[in-house]
């Protein structure tokens, strides 16, 4: 399990790496689960123009999310909606951040695992929903694929 801020996997991340090659490599993990939650209020202030400081720099990888995905957030009337609009798209791109890393896809062409799925979770009522799936040995964007693992 590895926790951090608004269920980011960004790239630069040491700690997130170190966790995701370890349990790939040694654990030999056959799952990996993204899962954010609605209303995260981490997701809510990387779509104001607050400036919090060195979380400014953390809160800038969901604003990237967020202008991928504007047309599609900002049609919906309600905050709470955009917000947990966002929350999702967010865990679809962690998702897929994570297919791109050598470590998943290394483990991918060799073990055919670990199979990578993003939840979001609702505090309100506890009940876990799906929001994307990605099987290992799914072909990603070739742009972001190795091909020396
Ligand atoms: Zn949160």
């Amino acid at each position: 399990m590895h926790r951090n801020i608004a269920n980011l996997v960004v790239h630069t991340d040491l700690n997130l790496l170190s966790v995701l090659q370890y349990a790939v490599e040694v654990l030999k993990v056959h799952h990996i689960i993204v899962c954010g939650h609605y209303g995260c209020g981490g997701v809510k202030a990387s779509m104001t123009h607050h400036n919090l400081g060195i979380i400014n720099k953390w809160l800038r990888n969901i604003k990237d999310v967020y202008r991928i995905h504007r047309d599609e957030i900002d049609i919906l009337e309600d905050e709470e909606a955009r917000v947990n609009k966002l929350v999702e798209f967010n865990i679809q791109e962690q998702v897929m951040n994570l297919a791109k890393t050598s470590i998943v896809q290394k483990a991918w062409k060799h073990e055919h695992i670990p199979h990578l799925h993003g939840w979001v979770y609702d505090l309100k009522d506890g009940i876990i929903k799906p929001i994307c799936e990605i099987p290992a040995g799914t072909h990603i964007d070739p742009l972001y694929e190795f091909d020396d693992l």
